[in-house]
Order: structure tokens, then sequence, then C-alpha cells
């Protein structure tokens, strides 16, 4: 299919994407003396993992237990088991669950990257193997200036993993802020004169210079790479693969109209993201209702290598998944916002077009935007649903776009005409074009079990994820409070996503499976390009991006034959 004599690039390795999982894959090869060339799509690298949370969840790694967590990867298995089933195949999992401690170490070693991992309860802690904290992983800040001309190349951070949508705050000061634990006023301010202090760069624009989350794991991966002369191309997407005698042994790709040949003597490793926005490929294979619009996720993952690897015959798996979350979606703005801890704070609710809750609104993301699809319905439509809280919320909490203790004059137009607010929750209703009675009795019903600290419906606050965002001053249930004080307001919810789950089915080593289930020589999926190893389910905050840079780094070593 190939002609070897016409090749524009020749590398050991072709990284395909520059997200945390890629440029941990470029690193580990590179450090392994292999040539490696990088390509990315877009004009700016770092994909939706630089405008991330940058998490990395990773059961029992060296710095946790260092830390004096109590975890093991037999522990990290059987949690993992206990959400997926069968979904997954068993080598699978242990290689992350052994692997991801290693990939930190390793990059701890190789980058000037360090992990901290922080008292984040996983999302079914209840569940065997299940821990309330310290498999969540953060990594340390970067001041931009580190990054000279990269700074202005990587993606900036996503307007929801920021306060006011444009300040950084670490994890510990955001989980402070936002469920306003003692001290919370100096850390507030704190971090917003670490921002306006910064009077160049505030002349210059409303990025910070204060790089955290995703910004800093993929800027420090990038510095690693510079310091090893990784060549990393923007404008330059993988169009198809290049077969010769059953080995995937290069790929075509586009740079600015023009098709270029890359040879790749030892592999390519495919981590371009998911599909999420593509809408074809959405309509084709996930759930209605769907579309693009309710992705958080950066434009260009439009699932190119899913086809390209496709077209050679590559097997897939759990391709109507993804990582799941509600949706704010602001007209001015390109990607949605994920809802991802507002509606665990006490005093709000969501219902559907019948004016109706339906679940336990402080459920992990990936739950509650399952639930909205799971139950839609045409007497009882999710898309949108509403989230509901009252005058007393919004002078406490965020709730997507809208900040407390801002008025709503100072919100922008577009957040202003999203929030709905009426003097009575009839009212409400009417304004919603949901029936009065309906809301009227919903929020009845919830004010007098929350004022007992009790949600017989749902059982909201009954789990250790519901109260990690809870407000801890409330009791008897930091989850639940009643909806009383006037205005109420309203603003609607999309059953959105963070990106796709479902990929290239790929082994412990991470390599493309074909039909039959043996690896196509040549050819490595990561990320959210391949199927995810964890199935159907989202087990803590990190676990797709742990998974991505574990998986990076598996495959890398994979592929230049490193067996340590
Ligand atoms: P990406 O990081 O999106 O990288 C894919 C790259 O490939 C992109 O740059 C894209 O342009 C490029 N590309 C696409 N097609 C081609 C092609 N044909 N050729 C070349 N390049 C191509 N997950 C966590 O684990 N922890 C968190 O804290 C976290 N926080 C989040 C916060 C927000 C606001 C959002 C939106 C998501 C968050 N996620 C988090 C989810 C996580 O960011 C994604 O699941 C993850 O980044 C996906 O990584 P990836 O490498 O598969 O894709």
């Amino acid at each position: 299919m190939g002609n070897e004599t016409t090749w524009d690039i020749e590398t050991d390795i072709l990284v395909v994407g520059s997200g945390a999982g890629a440029l941990t894959a470029a690193v580990t090869a590179a450090v392994h003396h292999a040539s490696v060339l990088v390509i990315e799509k877009s004009d700016q690298f770092g994909g939706t993992s630089a405008t991330s949370g940058g998490a990395l969840w990773v059961p029992a790694s060296r710095q946790a237990l260092a830390a004096g967590a109590q975890d093991t990867p037999e522990e990290g298995f059987a949690y993992i088991k206990a959400l997926t089933g069968h979904a997954v195949a068993d080598d699978r999992i242990w290689a992350y669950v052994k692997q991801g401690p290693a990939m930190l170490d390793f990059l701890e070693r190789a980058t000037s990257l360090k992990f901290t991992p922080i008292p984040y309860t996983d999302y079914h802690a209840e569940l065997p193997g299940g821990k309330l904290g310290y498999r969540t992983h953060d990594c340390n800040q970067i001041d931009a200036a580190g990054l000279g001309a990269d700074f202005d190349r990587m993606r900036a951070t996503h307007p929801s993993a920021m306060l006011f949508g444009v300040i950084p705050w670490t994890m510990y000061e955001s989980a402070q802020m936002i469920t306003q634990m003692p001290g919370w006023q100096k850390t507030l301010a704190k971090v917003v004169w670490r921002y306006a202090s910064d009077i160049p760069q505030r002349l210059r624009g409303p990025r910070s210079r204060f790089l955290v989350f995703g910004n800093a794991l993929v800027g420090r991966l990038k510095l690693a790479l510079n310091e090893k002369s990784v060549p990393l191309q923007l404008n330059c997407g993988l169009t198809s693969l290049i077969v010769q005698n059953g080995r995937v042994v290069g790929a075509n790709a586009t740079r600015h109209g023009a098709t270029l040949r890359i040879a790749a003597r030892r592999g390519i490793i495919l981590g371009a993201g998911g599909f999420e926005r593509d809408g074809t490929l959405r309509a084709a294979n996930l759930p209605p209702p769907t579309s693009t619009d309710w992705s958080a996720s950066q434009p260009y993952n439009t699932g190119d290598c899913l086809t390209a690897a496709q077209n050679i015959g590559a097997a897939t798996d759990l391709l109507n998944e993804a990582w799941w979350a509600p949706v704010i979606k602001v007209a001015d703005e390109p990607r949605a916002r994920p809802l991802f801890y507002e509606r665990a704070l006490p005093g709000c609710i969501m219902v559907n077009s019948a004016g109706r809750r339906y679940m336990n609104e402080a459920a992990s993301y990936h739950v509650a935007g399952k639930r909205m699809i799971e139950d839609d319905s045409p007497d009882a439509g999710t898309a949108p649903s509403w989230v509901i809280f009252d005058a007393r919320f919004r002078g406490l909490y965020p709730m997507g776009p809208v900040m407390p203790k801002i008025p709503d004059w100072m919100h922008r137009r577009a957040v202003r005409d999203l929030l709905v607010q009426a003097g009575t929750v009839a009212e409400l209703a009417a304004q919603l074009k949901l029936p009065p009675a309906a809301l009227t009795e919903t929020v009845e019903k919830f004010n007098a079990s929350a004022k007992r600290g009790e949600d017989p419906e749902f059982g909201r606050g009954h789990q250790a994820y519901d109260r990690y965002y809870g407000d801890a001053r409330v009791q008897p249930n930091p989850n639940l409070y009643p909806l009383e004080k006037p205005p109420f307001y309203a603003l609607p919810v999309y059953p959105g996503d963070i990106g796709t789950k479902g990929g290239i089915l790929t082994d412990a080593n991470a390599q493309a499976l074909g039909h039959d289930h043996r690896p196509i020589a040549g050819l490595y999926a990561i990320g959210n390009t391949a199927a995810s190893v964890m199935g159907a389910s989202y087990p803590g905050a990190g676990a797709t991006l742990g998974p991505a840079m574990t998986f990076g780094y598996v495959a890398a070593r994979h592929a230049v034959g490193v067996n340590e």
C-alpha cells in the first residue's frame, strides 16, 4: 500500500496529537534515544489536556504512599473492576495500576514535573477498593515566562477551570473557595491579587502567567521535549495510515494543504483525542440527545485517527460512551461549560421539562450527565434540564458562569441572557414553559425534606463524593438546603461531555488490535483515541488523563523495546 522510496520525513516514533498522553509518549521515547516527531492538527498544542484541570488519578502512587496514604495496586484493580465488570480485559487494568505509579516516577525523573496526591475522594468511594482520597494528583505550577514562545502556542485553560472564568486557582484554593471553608476570603484576596498585580501581563491581555492544572502539566512536558530537541509540528494533521506487509510503517498528513508522507520506523502512537467534535460520528455512535455544541472539549477532536485506524482494520469498543457532564452553553463561548461541582452545593435542584427532579444532583458529572441522557423522554425532556436556585444560593455560590457576590448587571450579556429569574417558583415555571403546579410541588417537597437534611427520593448527600463539594457549614446535610428566598433563578443544562471515551481497542501494551484481537504491528492508541481502560465508568478526578499518560508511557516503551 505504501511506497518506501517517497517519504518526506523519517522518524523512529511518530506521535499524533499533543495532549498530555501524546507528550508523555514523546518524552518517554526521546529519553530512550529514539528520534521522535510530534504532529498536531491545530495551530496550538496541548489539546483538551492543556485546557483541563490537569488532575491525574493513579492508585497507590509512591507519592501517595510517602504521604501516608493506605493503598495498593490490588485495591486499585478491585475498584476499577467493580466499576467496569467484564467490559475491560483484566491485563489492561493491571497494566494501568502497575504502570501508573511508574509513569509518575518516570516523569518526575525525566521532566521538571512534581506530583502531589490530594485528598480528593474517589467518585464511588463506597465500592470495593474505593478510597476517600490521595489517588488524584495535582502537578506543580509553572510561570509562563519559563515557556517562552511556547506560552502563546499552548491552548489556554478552559474558563470553567478558573475563578470568574479567567483567574487561575490551584486545586486546593478552588475547593476552599467553592465550599467556603474557613479562610476562603483570605484565599480569594490572595488569588485575585496574584492575578491583578501582574501589571505587564494585564496590559498584554486577560490570560494569566501563573499556570496551573493542564497548562502546567502540558507546559512542563513541552519543556522536557524542548530540552531533548523533539520537534512538534503544528498545523499538521494525520489523514491516513500506511501499511506494508501487515505493519503500519507510516502516515499521510496534511500541512497547509500539502500532503506529507511520514515514515515511522518503530511505531505510530495515536493520541489525537476522541470524536466529540464531529457531528456525524456523534450521531452515528452516541446515544441521543447529542450535539457537538454540548462538548466542553476543544474543537479539533473530530475522530480522524479513529477513522484512519478503522480503515486499516482496527477493532473498536465503547463507541457509544463519553466522559459525560451536564453543561451550560453560553452563546458567545466556543465550548460548553461543564457543571463539575455546582450541583452538589446546598440550595439548588435540577428538573426536567415535567418540572420534576430525576437524579441525585450531587453525583459525579459523569453519572449525572449519563443520567440526563438515559432519562430523556418525550413527556419529561432533559435537554435542556433546568438547574433552579434561590437568592440565598445566588449570593453564596457559583453556578456555571453566574458568580456569587457579582450582581447580574456585571455579568456579560450572553450570561445574563441565559439566567431566568422570577418572584415565585410558579412564575419561574411559566417563564421556562414548565408546568407551574408540578414545579411548585417539586420545590415544596424538596424543601420539606431538605430542612431535615434528607433526600428520600435520591439520597443526595449520602455518598462521600456528594459531600466533597457540599458546604460543611450546612448541617445536618451539607448538600441540602431549602429554596425559599426570592427571586428564584434557572439556567438551562444540557447532557454534554468533556470528551468521548470509545475508540480503538488496545491491549496491555497499548497496541491497537485488529478484528481478530491480534496486535497491529507498529500501531498504538492512547487517551481518548483508544477505548478507555475505565470501560463506561469514571472512577475519580483525573481518570482520563491518568490512563492517557500511563498508556502513552507504556506505548512508547513497547515501541522502542524497553522491557524494564
Ligand atoms: P487531547 O488532550 O484533546 O489532545 C488531542 C490533540 O490531538 C488535540 O490537540 C487535537 O487538536 C489533536 N488532533 C486531533 N486530530 C488530529 C490529527 N488528525 N492529527 C494530529 N493531531 C490531531 N481529565 C482528567 O483526567 N483530569 C482533569 O482534571 C480534567 N479536567 C478537565 C477539565 C475540563 C474543563 C475539560 C473540558 C476536560 C477535563 N478533563 C480532565 C478531560 C481531559 O481533558 C480529556 O479527557 C483529555 O485531555 C483527553 O486527552 P487526549 O490526549 O485524548 O486528547
